[in-house]
């Protein structure tokens, strides 16, 4: 059978594939717990139910403008004013199925075969195998020091002349860094020097710990919308914890997103408006509700952090925002029982019932990603199933629960 080489070049998504395996599991009635998973155990705001509901219960569910409804386009550039302090106008707005179309959208209008996104790592699992996806090739800086922040120089280094964009997370999934405002202003300037296209994933720009707030790029340029290199991409999905409803959009100067809408109109014709009403709803709505979630996860991350500090050998990185953290499993990757972070994942799935995401997945090896989106009784369990899983000096046979394990492999 001849297939498509890029498709079939393309792996699937390791974090939606974990969660299979972990749903999977349960369904076996295994007591599996979940710290791969990104989305926290929110409900959905209520403002965000009834508007969807309203626009359900109206009967009038039908095709709506490919770059999204006008009212959802405004509660946009009204965040967008009250957020990044930036005026935009309809024009400059389109809405997607996720932030995930969004970033594929961008990446599909602005390159040509052969050219170069420059990823810095570690990196949102998605962005490689997208810019593979569009024939582009990623271009990985990787910091050696294991601060997880990217070095200005070595971004300044990687520009060349098939250099579209770099994509800039931050926070950042996996490793819940928050870049500092230097690194940001200087990516700017080199952006709009070399003409070079930087994209930021603020999905998590709200979900930043300890009093900090993200300084959105746009602070660092003179241009407008219009006449700058920055695109904006952000969504519901972290904002509210509104993962299921797939809704993201980008903020970014018109040609782009007149391009972005031909290609979406002959991809996605329009996300369901049914969701854009969700969305505007939550938009439209009471924002205590992001506060409190941020409390609630930066509380998790405080419990994260006291629990992978009474393991011996791991490092961990205390993570700024976002609800990951990506610790330092490497005396664990160089024994009998992992030889490197997938190894290790699985080994812990298998033994621990525990989920984990390889830090391999992200372009950081012999580290794992660790959420902290879940119950603080998931955190504390799951890191002690961990240790308990790799710590020659835990008992071996342990009850966590009414689950009694027993270990055989240390
Ligand atoms: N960017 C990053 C960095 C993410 O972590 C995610 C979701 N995990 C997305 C984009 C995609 O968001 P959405 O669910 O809106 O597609």
């Amino acid at each position: 059978m001849s297939l498509s080489k890029v498709a079939t070049s393309i792996s699937s998504s390791p974090t939606l594939a974990l969660n299979e395996e972990a749903r999977r599991l349960r369904e076996k009635g295994e007591p599996v717990i979940h710290l791969g998973i990104g989305e926290p155990k929110n409900k959905t705001p209520i403002t965000a139910i009834l508007n969807s509901a309203a626009k359900l219960s109206s009967g009038d569910v039908k095709y709506v403008p490919t770059d999204g409804t006008p009212s959802l386009k405004k509660a946009i550039l009204r965040y967008t004013e009250e957020n990044y302090d930036r005026i935009a106008y309809p024009q400059n707005i389109i809405v997607s199925d996720g932030a995930k179309q969004s970033l594929f959208n961008i990446l599909f209008t602005l390159c040509n075969p052969q050219d170069e996104v420059i990823l810095l790592a570690p990196y949102w699992v998605s962005y490689p195998e997208m810019v593979k996806m569009i024939g582009a090739v990623p271009v990985i800086i990787t910091p050696e020091d294991g601060s997880f922040i990217p070095r200005f120089d070595e971004i300044e280094r990687a520009v060349g002349a098939y250099t579209k964009a770099i994509i800039v997370n931050s926070p950042n999934n996996p490793s819940g860094m928050v870049y500092p405002e230097t690194l940001i202003s200087k990516i700017v300037d080199l952006c709009e020097s070399k003409g070079i296209y930087m994209i930021c994933d603020d999905i998590y720009h709200k979900l930043i710990f300890d009093g900090n707030v993200a300084v959105p790029a746009c602070k660092y340029t003179q241009k407008d919308v219009e006449g700058s290199k920055i695109i904006i991409i952000n969504g519901v999905a972290k904002l509210y914890g509104m993962t299921g409803f797939r809704v993201g959009w980008i903020v970014a100067p018109r040609k782009l997103v007149e391009i972005m809408t031909n290609v979406q109109s002959q991809t996605t014709t329009c996300v369901s408006p049914v969701m854009q009403a969700a969305a505007e709803g939550a938009l439209n709505g009471m924002q205590s509700i992001v506060e409190s979630l941020r409390l609630s996860i930066q509380n998790n991350r405080d419990v994260l952090m006291q629990e992978i500090h009474s393991f011996t050998d791991v490092r961990c990185v205390k993570p700024g925002g976002t609800f990951y953290a990506l610790p330092d499993f490497t005396a664990y990757c160089r024994n009998s029982i992992a030889k490197n972070s997938v190894e290790l994942s699985n080994f812990l799935l298998k033994k621990a019932l525990v989920v984990t995401v390889p830090g391999m997945e992200f372009g950081i090896e012999n580290h794992l990603r660790l959420s902290y989106a879940g119950t603080v009784k998931d955190i504390t369990e799951g890191i002690d199933r961990l240790k308990w899983a790799l710590d020659p000096n835990a008992p071996s046979e342990i009850y966590f629960g009414d689950r009694k394990m027993v270990r055989d492999w240390l």
